[in-house]
């Protein structure tokens, strides 16, 4: 079983602009990356397509709204309705993300949480780097509230992105800690484990029980820096705070990374990291933060 919790989903020339894709993914291999190569099918049918390719039973799929950060409110934005659409591709594949610009209109953001709580949204995902805000700002307490009122997981951005318009102020891990000091008991996926800054994500992580981290786009660095790194947060953390996520640009080579965690242990000399534990990373973990219905799940008796 495998779950990838950290996925875009949207249309390039409707919700995201060519040029913004463009400039995000341009370290990684520029719009292919994106829409996989196929840009024909839905997005829907192409997730799910990559899914069968990869082994992937479920993505958790995303929204974003960048709109008022770029001139003419013209930066990227997908609705939330928009996953509704998605998942009726293949319902039982998709577990759904959804995003408010908490600064554009704070009242309309806490509608919007409240709306997609009904409509079966498992979480919320905040970029305060993308949206120029920092996640102490008193103006976002209000979205964390109503988080916790509907026990919606926030899954949040932090740490770098190749995104020009994206302040590197608001990427510090750090700047969470007070949020979890004032809300303690909001459950939180970090996305990234805030790179470069992992290890002060991990010590924020180890400070606070219901901090998570996801290591989204990591794929990138190549599998012996990621082992090294999820063991020191195993060690530290735990990995039952440990999710593991893909980034769109990265699916493919996340899945190729994880397969042969074993075999990098092998060639470093090192204790691998324990099949239990694996299995806590790639989809128990995603699975209990999602809510992810039992009867979708290995070892369910109903299923
Ligand atoms: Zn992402």
């Amino acid at each position: 079983m495998i779950i990838d919790c950290h996925i875009h989903a949207g249309e390039i020339g409707k919700h995201y602009p060519k040029w913004w894709v463009e400039e995000l993914y341009r370290s990684w291999g520029g719009i292919p990356q994106w829409d996989g190569g196929r840009p024909n099918m839905t997005v829907g049918e192409r997730l799910v397509h990559q899914m069968d390719e990869l082994g992937i039973d479920m993505m958790c799929i995303m929204t974003s709204d960048h709109r008022r950060v770029y001139a003419d409110d013209k930066g990227p934005f997908t609705p939330n309705e928009y996953l509704l659409e998605v998942r009726d591709t293949a319902p039982e594949r998709f577990a759904l993300t959804c995003s408010v610009d908490p600064p554009r209109d704070p009242y309309e953001a806490i509608q919007e949480i409240d709306k997609c709580a009904k409509e079966g949204f498992a979480a919320c995902k905040l970029y305060p780097t993308y949206d120029h805000f920092d996640p102490g700002d008193e103006r976002i307490f209000p979205i964390y509230e109503k988080l916790i009122e509907h026990d919606m997981l926030l899954q949040i951005h932090m740490g770098w992105t190749p995104c020009q318009n994206a302040p590197m102020k608001y990427q510090m891990p750090y700047l969470f800690d007070d949020v979890a000091l004032r809300y303690p008991e909001m459950r939180t996926v970090i996305s990234h484990m805030g790179w470069p800054n992992y290890e002060e994500c991990m010590a924020l992580i180890a400070k606070w029980e219901n901090l998570h981290a996801d290591f989204a786009y990591w794929a990138w660095f190549g599998p012996e820096y990621v082992f090294k790194i999820l063991k020191q947060f195993g060690r530290l953390c735990g990995y039952d705070k440990l999710v593991y996520g893909s980034e769109n640009s990265h699916t493919a080579p996340g899945i190729e990374m994880m397969k042969g965690m074993g075999e990098t242990a092998r060639e470093l000399g090192v204790e691998p990291i324990a099949d239990g534990d694996m299995e806590k990373i790639m989809w128990k973990n995603a699975a209990r933060l999602w809510k992810i219905d039992g009867k979708l799940l290995p070892g369910d008796p109903d299923a």
